[in-house]
């Protein structure tokens, strides 16, 4: 099987033979002494500045976006320009509403990027807070870090960066950036397991989760960091995944670090378009700012159920699907974990097959 969705993803052989051994008991100073690596390395390849923290909340990533707003921003004193242009950008905009904290929404039209003009039309008065994904998973798209970075460096704004698929697929520097939280995922761009979702703090987050009163036990940000002075955890942690996390962090810092990482997968994306393009296949990709990590296809003449079904069943190929109403004219291919440049030729060689053998859709219907 080769799974091109956007997570989970293929993990390492090393990664994968973690995860066929037993648990270890983990109130260790061994286990401990592995969390403070995790720590080190993580803010390492994030390139946050002195001072900052990483800790390890047992959740997906959505937990940890939830965790971040709950444990960073204020009902009282906090609103927040949120970057809404696709559903990871509806899904924090969801959050701040639910949490009560007043917010400013940047609407885009889904699959176009973040511009200047955009952020020039909002009234930031007293807005005190900035949350984007920096890749819009849902649309494929990568907004501008430096954009961001400097509108809310002019703003003085509290810059809350989901990362979750961008990170190690896009260039991220959290301290050029300015960036106060970045959030990751094991089972996106780390190549892990889900199960465990790293974040990042910047000295000026840490005070804030330190300072506020969080409603919150489980995702409690205040007793995460706490825990991981002393490498640990509030509560039982996805030990496995957290090992698995362990040897991936180190390999990646073996291999040259985030840089020698961003350009192997931006290598496995090029490929995958240049094969895309030489194919000649009834395929757009949506290619205005796109992320390392995914590409986005439109599919107008043949439907992308079906041939997310034919190549699963009979290729055994995993596309990534679109849900919602473009589900059927659209689906999106991930180029994120372990995939040889070779995985692209087997796949761009099962799609000409595989269009081959599929009805068209009636132009009639495609023009619809
Ligand atoms: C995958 C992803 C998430 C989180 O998804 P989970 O299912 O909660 O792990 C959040 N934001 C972005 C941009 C993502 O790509």
């Amino acid at each position: 099987m080769i799974n091109f969705a956007v997570g989970p993803v293929p993990s390492s052989e090393n990664v994968r033979a973690i995860g066929s051994l037993d648990t270890p008991y983990f109130r260790t100073p061994e286990f401990s002494h592995t969390m403070l690596e995790n720590e080190r390395l993580l803010c390492n390849l994030a390139h946050a500045p002195e001072g900052s923290r990483a800790i390890f909340p047992t959740c997906s990533g959505t937990g940890a976006m939830e965790a971040a707003i709950m444990g960073l921003l204020d009902p009282i004193n906090d609103k927040a320009i949120v970057v809404d242009g696709g559903s990871f950008g509806h899904r924090f905009r969801s959050m701040l509403e639910l949490h009560g904290i007043d917010n400013v929404p940047i609407e885009l039209v889904p699959g176009t990027p973040l511009t200047e003009a955009d952020l020039e039309a909002i009234n930031v008065g007293d807005c005190t807070a900035f949350l984007v994904n920096l890749g819009e998973t849902s649309q494929g798209v990568l907004y501008d870090a430096s954009l961001i970075g400097r509108f809310c460096r002019e703003h003085d704004l509290f810059l809350i960066v989901d990362g979750i698929s961008s990170f190690l697929a896009d260039p991220f520097d959290m301290e050029s950036m300015g960036a106060d939280v970045l959030i990751t995922d094991a089972q996106k761009a780390l190549a892990c397991p889900p199960g465990v979702a790293p974040m990042v703090l910047s000295p000026d987050a840490v005070k804030r989760a330190n300072s506020l009163t969080q409603p919150c036990m489980y995702l409690n940000l205040y007793d995460m960091l706490k825990n991981q002075e002393r490498g640990q955890t509030p509560f039982t942690p996805a030990v496995t995944t957290l090992l698995q996390i362990h040897e991936r962090l180190a390999a990646l810092d073996a291999a040259g670090g985030a840089k020698a990482e961003v350009a192997r997968c931006a290598d496995v994306a090029n490929d995958f378009r240049n094969r895309i393009f030489s194919a000649g296949l009834p395929f757009q990709m949506r290619l205005a700012s796109p992320s390392n990590a995914v590409t986005y296809i439109e599919s107008p003449y043949v439907s992308a159920k079906a041939l997310f079904a034919l190549l699963k069943d009979e290729y055994g190929i995993w596309l990534c699907p679109n849900g919602g109403e473009k589900g059927d004219t659209s689906f999106r291919v991930g180029h994120i974990g372990n995939h040889p440049l070779s995985d692209n030729v087997l796949l761009v060689a099962a799609l000409v097959d595989a269009c081959g053998r599929l009805e068209p859709k009636h132009d009639k219907e495609a023009n619809k």
